[in-house]
């Protein structure tokens, strides 16, 4: 590689590589990076960046951790593929490691990417249901504004309409309902009579649709990329019972939210509530290597027991569980055990919340929303109206904190039209001094506008 010069190599990746999701613009150079170590990353001129959104909301233990690409060497050498239509040994461990996580008995099935995990517990409950003597039950319910995956179905329950609308009809039966966002809240009240209200909508689709045809809910704890929305405490646990009460599964997306981010080892344990169906990915092996995982509720396994030969799970995937990649998620847990990182998580997120406090007097900031190490600031062009802020000035922080050497990410209301939520999401793992470079540089970037 260092034979090419980086004139050469930004000529290959204009003509080679097709970027996700950029707009085509040969004037704009892409940004390469080389190498990476703790919680930053090199670019292919030697400039060097904390990468404040850790990938993309991946890194959780941060770069440069030579013991995962270790583990994930010496399994390789051992035994690099099996699939999982039989077992191995990495999958075993790693499935008895992530009940102890979860705090629970969940049954885990592998797969690559956080949308084939979602893909894969749409599927389980429709056929749970079926083999559960309800079998009209194949309607999804979510919300707008959240993402849960790329493929048909996955984009299909994810509400963000600027993502979807050039693919569709996608996958059928999903229905969204409002977020609860307490911000910009269709509902009036305060935080806990929102948080009713917006769950109180998922009660009143399922009564409209009819319970016999509602399979689950799906949700994040927290909406991460469509603008950090923390909901109100009551909110989850209002989900959990109206599930219940119409018989409906509650799927958990924990693809960003799990593996610390939020300040606990899973975003549901912050509202006391227990899924019938987790879903999980980037932070399970901190990206090292693709892995997912749909954990399932033991009763809801029970209903695939059945002797008939159609019965079990009929699903499959090449190289889900693969046997480095458990291995690599097995090493990744035991640094999360061993740094304590989901209490590094809860303790510089309170420290992070209580930094951004000042902020709250800037006159373009309108909500500030943090939980855990995943901070959103929402900027308006006026507190009083909400208006949201031109995108100039989101990009102007954004470019002085770049600047200044610290990568943050935006993200809003795509389907409103506007992108007026900046984002943070550092690794879990950063040091004393990178929290308060984040900080610093933060509120620096801000006097800019
Ligand atoms: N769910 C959530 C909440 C996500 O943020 C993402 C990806 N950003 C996905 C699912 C899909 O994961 P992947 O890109 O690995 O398919």
């Amino acid at each position: 590689m260092s034979v090419i010069k980086n004139n050469d190599l930004l000529k290959k990746d204009e003509k080679y590589i097709w970027h996700a999701m950029k707009r085509y613009n040969p004037d704009a150079a892409p940004f390469v990076v080389k190498e990476a170590n703790g919680a930053w990353v090199t670019d292919i001129d030697g400039n060097k960046y904390l990468d404040g959104m850790s990938g993309l909301w991946c890194v959780n233990v941060g770069y440069g951790r030579d013991e995962l690409a270790d583990a994930a060497h010496e399994q390789l050498k051992t035994m690099p593929y099996y699939p999982l239509s039989n077992s191995h040994l990495p999958a075993i461990v790693l499935g008895e490691k992530l009940n102890s996580w979860l705090e629970d008995d969940y049954v885990i099935f592998f797969s690559n990417s956080g949308s084939e995990a979602n893909e894969t517990a749409f599927k389980i409950a429709r056929q749970y249901h079926q083999q559960n003597g309800d079998p009209g039950r194949y309607k999804f319910i979510s919300r707008y504004r959240a993402y849960h995956g790329n493929s048909m179905g996955a984009l299909a329950a994810t509400g963000q309409a600027q993502r979807k609308y050039r693919y569709e009809p996608l996958g059928q039966g999903f229905i969204h309902v409002t977020p609860p966002d307490t911000y910009r809240s269709p509902y009036k009240g305060t935080d806990e009579e929102i948080g009713v209200a917006c769950a109180n909508d998922i009660d009143r689709v399922m009564t409209w649709e009819l319970d016999e045809t509602i399979a689950g809910v799906i949700m994040e704890p927290i909406i991460t990329g469509g603008g950090v929305l923390v909901p109100p405490d009551n909110y989850m646990s209002k989900v959990r019972d109206i599930c219940d009460q119409h018989g409906a599964l509650l799927i958990v997306d924990e693809v960003i939210c799990g593996f610390g981010r939020t300040g606990k080892k899973f975003g549901f344990m912050q509202y006391g509530i227990k899924p019938d169906i987790i879903t999980m990915a980037k932070g399970l092996t901190s990206a090292y290597l693709p892995l997912s995982a749909t954990a399932v509720r033991k009763d809801v396994f029970e209903a695939f027991k059945g002797t008939d030969e159609y019965d079990h799970f009929r699903h499959v995937n090449t190289f889900g569980g693969s046997p480095a990649a458990c291995a690599v998620a097995l090493k990744n847990l035991e640094i999360f055990e061993r740094e304590g990182l989901v209490e590094r998580s809860a303790r510089l997120g309170e420290k992070l919340e209580e930094e951004m406090r000042e902020l709250w007097e800037h006159p373009h900031v309108g909500d500030i929303r943090c939980k855990g190490l995943l901070l959103g600031i929402e900027l308006v062009e006026n507190k009083e109206t909400k208006e949201p802020a031109a995108p100039e000035k989101l990009n102007k922080v954004i470019a002085a904190c770049k600047n200044k050497g610290l990568i943050i990410g935006k993200n809003g209301d795509t389907v409103a039209g506007y992108n007026n939520i900046l984002q943070l999401s550092p690794p879990l793992s950063i040091t004393d001094d990178d929290f308060d470079f984040i900080v610093k540089t933060i509120k620096e970037a801000m006097l800019e506008i």
